[in-house]
């Protein structure tokens, strides 16, 4: 991508951060070695991941035992959800949310076929779990494990996790969480939430596509997805990819998240400028509580798909929904559950800062709708 676009869809993926590109400058070409290999280039980079491990967990606040790198947040929740590890857990009930990511509700359909019952927490107009429909349906359900997001790639909105940890506990339900749009956006320390499971992907916060991490807080309570060598204690074997791990640990590296309450603040003045524009306008899940990076604006009568096009002629990259959906033009299943309508008409705008010049994407929103 050149330079001259402004690019606005980091929930769908993010540029290499800083310490990353570095990287690509540098090391990059040099360390193709295999990590498990017996001389010393091998030792090199097994030496270096285990150092990566070390400080991913710390920034997690976790055990090294309990991360496994895997290729992604996609792997991680199909490890979690996996057939083999529901059994391993004596899991029969899965309940979980309709507007988390297709990683996971492409999954919990596919365990539907081989008898588990598949449970959803009711939302309300903000995106906001019901955690009393929570209490009731785990009051309800034995040999449970509670699926939701961390924060909702769409809205941003941050979910309640400290309750729902509590009240899965306090019904013995284990609970996994789907941290991708998480992680580099709100501060949190893993141990303390007390989850069993957690998921992450790389590439939102800036290292390489195709990794991520799998976190378990009892490791030997997950069964592996795949099958083959001793990589990853065997919970993920295949050739550990060097380059991607270190780039993950890099761009965790990179985050900084000291000045988060600012950014807040910083989203907000942007959403009032943004409503200024237009009567028809408003910000989907206003009241929640949200991430600093994500405005989902929906556009009323105008047509959200139009305009996202029309800017992205203009060299601003935005989304009207998740990139998962790919090159289909279905509307997003988490604002339809939301505004529990087929008619959606939203425009997702995801940052890394407010420090940009705005004032193109606003002229054209303005000369779009205003005329
Ligand atoms: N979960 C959420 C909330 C996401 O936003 C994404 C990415 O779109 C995923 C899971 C899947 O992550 P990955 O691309 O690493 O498979």
């Amino acid at each position: 991508m050149n330079n001259e676009k402004i690019y606005l869809d980091y929930n769908s993926t993010a540029p290499y951060s800083p310490s990353v590109e570095s990287y690509v400058r540098t090391d990059f070409l040099i360390d193709f070695a295999n990590p498990s290999s017996e001389h010393d280039a091998g030792f090199e980079l097994s030496g270096r991941i285990k150092e990566h491990r070390k400080n991913i967990a710390n920034f997690l606040g976790v055990s090294t035992k309990s991360l496994i790198f895997t290729s992604g947040a996609t792997e991680s929740i199909n490890t979690i959800l996996s057939l083999d590890n529901l059994k391993l857990n004596n899991i029969d009930t899965i309940i979980s949310s309709r507007m988390e990511h297709h990683a996971t509700l492409h999954q919990l359909g596919y365990l539907s076929k081989f008898g588990f019952h598949i449970k959803f927490v009711k939302n309300n107009e903000q995106g906001e779990l019901d955690l009393d429909d929570l209490e009731n349906i785990l009051k309800l359900s034995q040999n449970s494990l509670v699926s939701l997001l961390y924060v909702n790639n769409e809205t941003g909105v941050i979910n309640d996790v400290k309750n729902i940890v509590r009240i899965s506990k306090q019904n013995k339900a284990l609970v996994h969480l789907d941290a991708v749009q998480a992680l580099g956006k709100t501060p949190f320390d893993l141990e303390d939430i007390d989850c069993d499971y957690a998921s992450f992907s790389g590439h939102k916060i800036g290292s390489f596509k195709g990794i991520g991490l799998l976190y378990s807080k009892n490791i030997s309570k997950l069964a592996p997805l795949l099958h083959g060598g001793a990589q990853e204690r065997g919970y993920r074997p295949g050739t550990l990819n060097y380059p991607a791990i270190a780039s993950l640990a890099l761009a965790v590296k990179d985050i900084d998240l000291l000045n988060v309450e600012l950014l807040i603040t910083q989203r907000k003045k942007f959403e009032e400028d943004l409503l200024r524009i237009h009567s028809e306008f408003s910000i989907n899940c206003q009241n929640a509580k949200r991430v600093y990076n994500t405005i989902n604006l929906n556009v009323g009568k105008f047509d959200a798909r139009a305009l996202m096009l029309k800017l992205s002629r203009n060299n601003i990259m935005v989304s009207t929904g998740s990139a998962c959906n790919g090159s289909s033009q279905e509307p997003s299943h988490v604002i339809q559950e939301i505004k529990k309508s087929d008619h959606i008409n939203s425009i997702r705008i995801s940052v890394k800062s407010f420090e940009l010049d705005f004032s193109t994407l606003f002229d054209l929103l303005k000369s779009e709708v205003c005329n």
